[in-house]
This record gives C-alpha cells, sequence and structure tokens, in this order.
C-alpha cells in the first residue's frame, strides 16, 4: 500500500517532491536520488565528470565564493582565502579546536573562547554553518541543474559521534542553503541503508562500519532490530585518514629528490605539484602494483609492496581504534556479522586486507566508498517520500498510540507526533488477587475513552505465575520503528513471561480518517477530560474497596469494634458515591475511608496493600 504524507497541522495531503539525500563530506560531498525508473540510488553527477564535489570554499578579492574542483586548485596557491574541512569546525568554539588550530591555513577568529568559532576572510567573518551553507547551495544547484526540477527537501548525514549542537548547526546550514532538512542521519547508518542492511529483517543484526576518508577516520558499531539503528560505540581518529597517505608519499618524494622542507616551504607550486603526485601514485596504486611516471625530467617508480609497507602505521592505528571501538561496544569481534567499507581510502587493498583480517570476514566493498554514504542518505530521502512500498514510513506518528487500562481508559504511551523509530516502556500491575492473564488491548486516537478510538490489535498475556493483585510487575513496550511498524511486547518481569504482537498502525487509514480523528479530540476535549477524570475516580475507589475487603478478612480480629463500624459505613458511602456521576463525591469518600484505615493499615503493615494501591491496572483477561 501507499504511504499517504498528512500534514498533521492542516490535516492536508503533502505534495509528492523529490527528497535528495546529501553527505556532506569533511573533504567530499555528492548528491544522490533514488532514480525514479530504476528504483536504484544513484549519485548525481554531470556527464562523464565526477559526482564528487571537494568541500573548499574559494573567496576572490571581491568576497565571491566558489565552491568544488575549481575551489581547491586554490588550495596551496591561495590557502588565506581557501577554506576547506569547514566540518571540523561545525558546532566548535576556539577552545575545542586551539590543540589542532595549525591545521588550518585559513585564519579561524579567536576571540571569546567559547563562544562558536568564526573564520576570517579578507575583512568578513563566516561561520562555519555559512560556509557548509556554500557548499549545501552548489549541491542544491546541481542537483536542480541534472533533475530539471526545484530542489528543497533533504536528508544530510553526519558523523555518529556529532553531538546536538552540531547536529543542529548541520541543520542551520540547510536551511540557509534553501532546503528543508527532513532528517539528519547518521554516516554509519546510512552507509548500512546502501547496502540493504536493516531493511527488511527483523533480526538484530550487529555491523562495524569502517570509514576512511580524506581527514578522518571514523568506526562504528550499530546494533539493528526491528529497523531501528542503535549506535553501540565509535572510535576513531580526526585527524587521520587519506592525506596522511598522500603526506608520507611526498616525504618519500621529497627523499628521492633530496628536497628540504623550506625549500619545498618556499615553493608553492612544487608543493601543489608534489601533494598531486603523491595522490596520483596512491590512487593508481589501488588497482595497480605499480606506478610509474615522470616528474620534472625524473623517472619515478613506486611499488606497491613498498606503498604498504610505508602505511602499515596508519593501517595499524586503524585497526586499534576497531579494537577499543568493540570492547567500548561490549561485544566481541564474533558477534559483528557485517563490515561495511565507507570513504575513498578504503579503495587501498592493503586496507581491505587488514580490515576483513582483523574482523576474520569478507568485508561489504561492492558499492564506491565515496558514494555509499550519500546513496544510503537517498535510501532514507525515498523512505520519507514514501515512495518505497515496501515500506509504511511516516516521520512521526499522526495518532498517539496506548492501551487500555482499568475503566476503559486510553493509557498512551507514544504521544501523536512523536519521532520515529521511537520506544517507549511502561509498566503496568495486576486487579486481582492471582490474576494469571493480562489483556493487552492496543488502540490509537486521541480520546480518553478506547471506546473513542481506533483498535489495532488486542493479545494476551498468559501464564503469570498466582500472586497478590498489585505485585506483578508487566512492563508493555511499545516500538514504532523506521518503517511504521508497531511492536507491542508484554512481560510480566519477576516471571519473565513473554508475549508481543506486531501491527501497522496506519493501515487502512486516509488522511480524512486522520483528520476525522483529530478533530474528533478537539470537539469532545471537555467530555473527555471529565469522563476520564470520572473514570479514574471510580477505579481508584473501586480498587481501595477491594484491597480493604481484603484486608479486613484477613486482619478484623486486629481491628477495634469502633474501628469495625467506621469502615462498613466508609465502604458503604463510597460504594454509593462511585454509582453516581460525581468524581469529586468519590474523591471524598475515598479520602474518609483512608482517613478511617490509615491508623489501623499501618499498625498493620500490609506492603502489598501499598503496593497494589500504587500504579495503573488492566482488567484480567478475559
Ligand atoms: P570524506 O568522507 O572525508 O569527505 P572521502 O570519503 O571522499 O572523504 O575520501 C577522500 C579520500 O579518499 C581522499 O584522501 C582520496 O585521496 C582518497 N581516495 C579516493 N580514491 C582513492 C583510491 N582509488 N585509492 C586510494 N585513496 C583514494
Ligand atoms: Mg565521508
Amino acid at each position: 500500500m501507499a504511504k499517504i504524507a498528512i500534514n498533521i497541522a492542516t490535516g492536508s495531503l503533502q505534495q509528492a517532491e523529490m527528497i535528495v539525500g546529501i553527505d556532506l563530506g569533511t573533504t567530499n560531498s555528492l548528491v544522490a536520488i533514488i532514480h525514479p525508473e530504476s528504483k536504484q540510488p544513484v549519485a548525481l553527477k554531470e556527464h562523464d565528470s565526477s559526482s564528487l564535489v571537494p568541500s573548499v570554499v574559494h573567496f576572490d578579492s571581491l568576497g565571491n565564493a566558489t565552491v568544488g574542483e575549481t575551489a581547491k586548485q586554490y588550495l596551496v596557491s591561495d590557502p588565506a582565502n581557501t577554506i576547506f574541512s569547514a566540518k571540523r569546525l561545525m558546532g566548535k568554539s576556539y577552545n575545542d579546536i586551539k590543540q589542532n588550530a595549525n591545521f588550518f591555513t585559513y585564519k579561524v577568529i579567536d576571540d571569546d573562547t567559547e563562544s562558536l568559532v568564526k573564520v576570517q576572510v579578507g575583512d568578513k567573518f563566516y561561520s562555519p554553518i555559512e560556509l557548509s551553507s556554500f557548499i549545501l547551495k552548489e549541491l542544491k544547484q546541481r542537483a536542480e541543474h541534472i533533475l530539471k526540477t526545484p530542489v528543497t527537501k533533504a536528508v544530510i548525514t553526519v558523523p555518529a559521534y556529532f553531538n546536538d549542537a552540531q547536529r543542529q548547526a548541520t541543520r542551520d546550514a540547510g536551511k540557509l542553503a534553501g532546503l528543508d532538512v527532513l532528517r539528519i542521519v547518521n554516516e554509519p547508518t546510512a552507509a548500512s541503508l546502501a547496502y540493504g542492511l536493516g531493511t527488511n529483517t527483523a533480526d538484530a543484526s550487529t555491523i562495524a562500519v569502517y570509514d576512511l576518508g580524506g581527514g578522518t577516520f571514523d568506526v562504528s558499531i550499530l546494533n539493528i532490530e526491528n529497523g531501528v539503528f542503535e549506535v553501540l560505540s565509535t572510535n576513531g581518529d580526526t585527524y587521520l585518514g587519506g592525506d596522511d597517505v598522500d603526506r608520507l608519499l611526498v616525504h618519500h618524494f621529497m627523499e628521492q629528490f633530496e628536497l628540504s622542507d623550506t625549500e619545498l616551504a618556499g615553493d608553492k607550486m612544487l608543493t601543489q605539484e608534489l601533494r598531486l603526485l603523491a595522490e596520483a601514485c596512491k590512487k593508481a596504486l589501488s588497482s595497480n602494483t605499480v606506478f610509474e611516471t615522470t616528474f620534472r625530467g625524473e623517472s619515478i617508480r613506486v611499488e606497491r609492496s613498498f606503498f604498504e609497507q610505508l602505511i602499515q602505521p596508519i593501517i595499524d592505528k586503524t585497526l586499534a581504534c576497531c579494537k577499543q571501538a568493540i570492547a567500548d561496544a561490549g561485544i566481541t569481534i564474533a558477534a559483528i556479522e557485517h563490515v561495511v567499507m565507507v570513504g575513498g581510502s578504503t579503495r587501498i587493498p592493503a586496507i581491505k586486507a587488514a580490515v576483513s583480517n582483523f574482523f576474520q570476514k569478507p568485508v561489504n566493498d561492492t558499492v564506491n566508498p565515496d558514494e555509499v554514504v550519500a546513496l544510503g542518505a537517498a535510501v532514507q530521502a525515498d523512505i520519507l517520500a514514501g515512495n518505497n512500498k515496501d515500506f509504511l514510513l511516516l516521520d512521526i506518528t499522526p495518532l498517539s498510540l496506548g492501551i487500555e487500562t482499568m475503566g476503559g481508559l486510553m493509557d498512551v504511551l507514544i504521544p501523536r507526533n512523536s519521532k520515529i523509530p521511537t520506544k517507549v516502556g511502561r509498566q503496568y500491575t495486576t486487579s486481582k488477587d492471582g490474576q494469571s492473564g493480562m489483556r493487552i488491548s492496543v488502540y490509537q486516537g486521541e480520546r480518553d475513552m478506547v471506546k473513542d478510538n481506533r483498535k489495532l490489535a488486542e493479545f494476551n498475556l498468559t501464564g503469570i505465575p498466582a500472586m497478590p493483585a498489585g505485585l506483578p510487575k508487566v512492563e508493555v513496550c511499545f516500538l514504532v520503528n523506521a518503517d511504521g511498524i508497531l511492536v507491542v511486547t508484554a512481560k510480566e518481569l519477576r516471571s519473565g513471561v513473554e508475549q508481543s504482537i506486531e501491527v501497522k498502525p496506519q493501515y487502512g487509514l486516509t488522511d480524512a480518517d486522520v483528520e476525522q480523528m483529530l478533530l474528533d479530540s478537539i470537539t469532545h476535549a471537555k467530555d473527555d477530560m471529565q469522563l476520564r477524570a470520572l473514570v479514574e475516580a471510580r477505579t481508584e475507589g473501586e480498587q481501595l474497596l477491594g484491597q480493604t475487603e481484603k484486608f479486613l478478612s484477613k486482619h478484623a480480629n486486629a481491628l477495634t469494634q469502633d474501628e469495625l463500624l467506621n469502615t462498613a459505613a466508609a465502604m458503604q458511602a463510597l460504594q454509593l458515591a462511585i454509582t453516581m456521576d460525581d468524581k469529586d463525591l468519590i474523591h471524598q469518600k475515598i479520602e474518609q475511608l483512608n482517613e478511617i484505615s490509615r491508623p489501623y493499615a499501618e499498625r498493620v503493615m500490609d506492603t502489598a496493600i501499598a503496593v497494589a494501591m500504587k500504579g495503573k491496572t488492566i482488567e484480567e483477561e478475559l
């Protein structure tokens, strides 16, 4: 069935529009979409150019910005006005980056050390958000040019370790670029999605994502269950990547040409040429076993085996991070079912081999490693757009989800407009002694009484061992996974008995239905509230009567004659009040009965009563 996107605020249908996936990388950025015909994710590129846009912004003397390959040309010749690695500055204060201040060849402002950093170019100041927005604008324009349609909605990826400030900064950069950022997705999650991991299995699975890019290394251990991606641990080195590989080769060439650091520092052209030579050599050695060329009249030959020796320390560093990530996740290597390779540098065969050897299994490397994150973002975008028919995914739950508690009340576990995936658990208990079963009825809607809501499912939790009322602890857990499926689990925690059910909350609901349900809840809000209060009061009163009766049957002989008479009178008064539609009267009678019983109840402490008087109860299984 097709997903219907509903604007909760207006109740209107949302226009279908292409949502793009964006990998906003430290070194390279790119856009991907799900191809409308092939339904496969593809990275967008013009003709036969690369899909990668270098994450570099150059400002000319007038302050005009250019982004990408053109800007990259200025890295060596005009470093003060060429901003690279802006992603490293996202959501950071100068204090955060001062240890690595030398890394930046442009001016990072150090004024008030706790406020967010700015970059100075000429007499202008740019925040990392603005700098990132230039890159995003370029990507947006590119996409619009290729797709020949406006692009206003995007899913953008960020490293798993990004904190809230950095995620918000990324969102803001999107907004500034004219993009509505529908979701921020973790890069390792996107990469896993691109491999189809976690999309069509209910089984739990553990994945390691190894991401070696241009300047950063990240390893993430993910757990996927019911389509929910949980990051178990992350590790890495924010200053380790392909650039370091290039630097090692540059040093090697400098040795060969007998060049000193000072000679190189004085010759920007030579510096740039050597860097390009190193990168060309490295890339060639990913597919050939030897690299041969001439450079300024001298012949150069680098064998793969030599190169592999050269970079072994880098490989070892990444594996140490992997080891730590596994330890932090509290698992063993054997528990990892899939290893996903991400980042241009994982093209290096020695790295692939070392990672595969470390994890003791073949790695997933069939998807282009520098596109895989963007491709996964496109998969996520497509699910959000509702084009992916295998999923029933809503960004938020349009209606509340809950269960029926005593007196036919709706107890909401997941309120409407909750972001999904989401998981909520709540404890309930029994209302009768020795109650062995519990009926879990799942409802959807905004009304206070379940009879006014929509019943989704019902199941019985059976086999609860005999216990006094109020003692069993039944945890009801609602999980709405990324594809909109609700899984309800009920588990009695003392005995471990468990039962679960799966439902599609939106199944068969049209947008008009949802709208009507919301309207009804508003129209009846006041009546509902009063009714809920009355039902709650009645339930409370009935419970108290039951408990008191039980107490008397056990401990009557511990009470004085007066206490017995007063209790009987108060019980009768409460019984009568319950039959009337006045919650205040019921509360008053509850209070009176409590006042009479408190002194002797304290005398004859019975914890079961104390426990039972707290917590919500569910009616016995029918
Ligand atoms: P980021 O995620 O940091 O933006 P990428 O994933 O785009 O970075 O990776 C960029 C790095 O990948 C660069 O250092 C680049 O030189 C390296 N790279 C690209 N292709 C190859 C290749 N064929 N062999 C080795 N390294 C490569
Ligand atoms: Mg990357």
